[in-house]
């Protein structure tokens, strides 16, 4: 069932909140860049024992640097291609992995959808369809961070080219879907890739494993926020699904709506969600 009722911010409430899944550009980030506030609320949920845990479409060279750098639990990137943890991490107790003390040994884990040969036979796939946008769709780019990505091909519409218009965009996703690949629009990419995973997908398997637990027991006790259509899986998925103000453009054309809605656009309004369940 499409959910079409958002509510106030305020009107959120979570009795224990122990996990927290966040999208990164333009909810987590404004105008490209992660702002001293939106960081230290990262840090601030961390201090409060709650797991935060990035969900994006960027690429796994990213993602490495996040869990190696950033207070959070794991990171899901490539629109659910992957997820990488450290394997020390318990699901029972703070992870020990970020110690202000002393650096204990660790690995990290990467738990990858699809195998590295399948991954091999899709990237031929996907230079095709690389080389059909290209020349069909004047002005398109490749995304600059393509070359630290193992699942998914990024076409760059806004970042580091100047924006193109929402037929463009379309046209984009339908030489994608017309070669058979799925294929999402983030503020600022699209992203397509073959194989049956998703955001959402990504996430309960990572419950799973990492976890050890079914989302549905963990999800009353979530949040999940974002801030385009690419994250609609997950605002239909969480209970508790927010979007920074920035997801006002895209309302109309979108089936799953998420729950709240925050005053402020992009870092700020994880500022204000943070500040809200952390009051
Ligand atoms: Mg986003």
């Amino acid at each position: 069932m499409p959910n079409n009722n958002t509510n106030k911010l305020t009107d959120l409430k979570v009795d224990t909140l122990k996990y927290f899944f966040t999208d990164i550009d333009d909810t987590l980030t404004e105008e490209g860049k992660l702002r001293d506030d939106a960081y230290s609320a990262l840090w601030r949920l961390y201090h409060s024992g709650i797991k935060v845990i990035p969900v994006t479409g960027r690429p796994a060279g990213w993602c490495e640097m996040i869990l190696r750098t950033w207070p959070v639990e794991a990171v899901i990137g490539e629109n659910g291609g992957f997820y990488f943890s450290f394997s020390n991490a318990n699901s029972e107790t703070q992870t020990d992995h970020i110690s202000e003390t002393k650096r204990e040994p660790q690995k990290v884990h990467r738990e990858f959808w699809m195998t590295e040969d399948e991954q091999k036979e899709n990237r031929l796939k996907l230079n095709k369809i690389q080389d059909e946008i290209f020349k069909t769709i004047k002005g398109a780019g490749l995304a600059s961070d393509q070359f630290c990505r193992l699942m998914d091909l990024a076409i760059d519409f806004k970042e580091d080219v100047l924006e193109l218009s929402k037929s463009e965009i379309d046209k984009i996703v339908e030489v994608f879907k017309n070669h058979g690949a799925q294929a999402k629009i983030s503020s600022i990419h699209v992203n397509g890739w073959f194989g049956d995973y998703n955001k959402s997908k990504m996430i309960k398997k990572f419950c799973k494993i990492h976890l050890k637990k079914d989302f549905s027991d963990i999800n009353e006790k979530s949040v999940f926020i974002g801030d385009s259509p690419n994250d609609e899986e997950n605002f239909s998925m969480f209970k508790n699904s927010v979007a920074v103000k920035n997801i006002d453009v895209f309302l109309k054309n979108m089936t799953d709506k998420p729950k709240f809605i925050t005053p402020s656009e992009g870092g700020k309004g994880f500022v204000e969600t943070v500040n809200h369940l952390l009051e």
